[in-house]
C-alpha cells in the first residue's frame, strides 16, 4: 500500500488576527520588548492541506499579492511540519498547500497562522495525537503570534505577545480591512518606534515597565459592545507604521468620517481595520471604501482557532 493510501489528506483552517489592544513596553536586551496585548481572531482565513509524502514540500496559492513567500524551509508552515516531526520522532514527510487570504507582511499574522494550521495537520494526518498542551508549546517555539493563531478567539499575551490567557468575549464585533498592495517588515515598525521614542522622550510621557490590557478593553470585550471597544481601541506601534506609510493617515480618517465606529492599525500594518457598529454599517463602509479605489473586506471576530475542516 502505498502513503496515499495510508493517509488520506488533512485541511486545517487557522484565522487572521487583530491586535484590539497592543502596548509596547521597553526595548529588552534581548532586542525584543515586553508586550500587552488583546488578541481577536477574525473571519479571513489561511488554508492548509496536509498530504502524505517522502520528503518536505509546500506550494502556496491565495488571493492576496504572494510577493515573498518562500516556499522553502524559510516558510513558517514548512517550519512548523519539520519541528513536528523531530519533536515525535516521526520519519516521514509531507507535503503542504497553503492558501492564503490574510495579506502578507499586513500585521495580521498570516504565517502564524500558516504555522498554527500545518501543526495541527501534520499532527492529525501523521497520527501523532499531541495533547493541546504539547501542540503550543511547539506553537511558541515557531513565533510570538503562533499559539494564538491556534488557541483563537479573544485572548490577552503578556511577554511577546506568546504568553496567553483567553480573554471573555461576547457577541460579534464587525471590523471592514483596508488592505495594502505592499507589506511592512515588523523589525522596521519595531526600529521605527524605538528611534520615535528616543526623539520624543519627554513628549511621551513614561513607558510602564509592565504594560497592561486596559481594564476598559476588557470590559467591552466581556460585554460585547463595540461603542466602547471602539473608544478604547490602542496600538503603540500606529505613529511608527504611519511613519513609515504617511498615504494611510488620511485613509483612517476616511473610514471614520465614512461611518466606522474608529480605525487602527492592525498589528505592525499596513492593514487598517475599522470597527463598525453592525453587520450593515460595515457593508456600507466596505461598499464606500471599495467604490474610492481601496481594496476593503468584511470580517467578523472573535472566531476559532486552527481546527481540522471536513
Ligand atoms: P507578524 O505581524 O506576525 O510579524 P505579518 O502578518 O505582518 O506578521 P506575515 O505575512 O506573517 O506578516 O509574514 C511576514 C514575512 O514572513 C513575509 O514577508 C515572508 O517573508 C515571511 N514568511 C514566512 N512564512 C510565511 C508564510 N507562511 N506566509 C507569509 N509569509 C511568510
Amino acid at each position: 500500500m502505498s502513503l496515499a493510501e495510508t493517509f488520506a489528506p488533512v485541511r486545517v483552517r487557522a484565522p487572521g488576527k487583530i491586535n484590539v489592544f497592543l502596548e509596547v513596553g521597553y526595548l529588552q536586551d534581548d532586542g525584543y520588548h515586553e508586550l500587552a496585548t488583546a488578541f481577536q481572531a477574525v473571519s479571513l482565513f489561511e488554508d492548509v492541506v496536509a498530504s502524505p509524502a517522502e520528503g518536505f514540500s509546500m506550494a502556496v496559492t491565495g488571493s492576496v499579492a504572494l510577493d515573498g513567500v518562500p516556499v522553502d524551509d524559510r516558510n513558517l508552515a514548512l517550519r512548523a511540519a519539520r519541528l513536528l516531526a523531530a519533536e515525535t520522532g516521526y520519519e516521514g514527510g509531507v507535503h503542504l498547500d497553503v492558501h492564503k487570504q490574510v495579506p502578507v507582511a499586513g500585521g495580521m499574522g498570516g504565517g502564524s497562522a500558516d504555522a498554527a494550521a500545518a501543526l495541527v495537520a501534520c499532527d492529525a494526518l501523521w497520527e501523532t495525537g499531541l495533547s493541546s498542551t504539547d501542540l503550543q508549546r511547539l506553537a511558541a517555539r515557531l513565533g510570538a503570534d503562533v499559539p494564538f493563531a491556534l488557541m483563537g478567539g479573544t485572548a490577552i499575551g503578556a511577554g511577546r505577545g506568546d504568553r496567553l490567557s483567553p480573554a471573555l468575549a461576547r457577541g460579534r464585533f464587525d471590523w471592514v480591512l483596508v488592505v495594502s498592495d505592499e507589506g511592512v517588515s515588523t523589525p522596521a515598525v519595531y526600529g521605527e518606534l524605538d528611534r520615535h521614542r528616543e526623539r520624543h522622550r519627554v513628549d511621551i510621557g513614561p513607558i510602564r515597565d509592565v504594560p497592561e490590557v486596559d481594564a476598559d478593553v476588557l470590559h467591552a470585550l466581556r460585554a460585547g459592545d463595540a461603542r466602547m471597544l471602539a473608544s478604547s481601541l490602542r496600538n503603540d506601534l500606529q505613529a511608527a507604521t504611519l511613519h513609515l506609510r504617511p498615504d494611510l493617515a488620511p485613509v483612517l480618517e476616511q473610514g471614520e468620517e465614512w461611518g466606522a465606529l474608529a480605525g487602527i492599525v492592525s498589528g505592525s500594518g499596513p492593514t487598517l481595520a475599522f470597527l463598525c457598529g453592525s453587520p450593515q454599517e460595515a457593508l456600507d463602509l466596505q461598499t464606500r471604501l471599495s467604490g474610492a479605489g481601496h481594496e476593503a473586506l468584511h470580517v467578523h471576530g472573535p472566531v476559532p482557532g486552527a481546527r481540522v475542516v471536513p
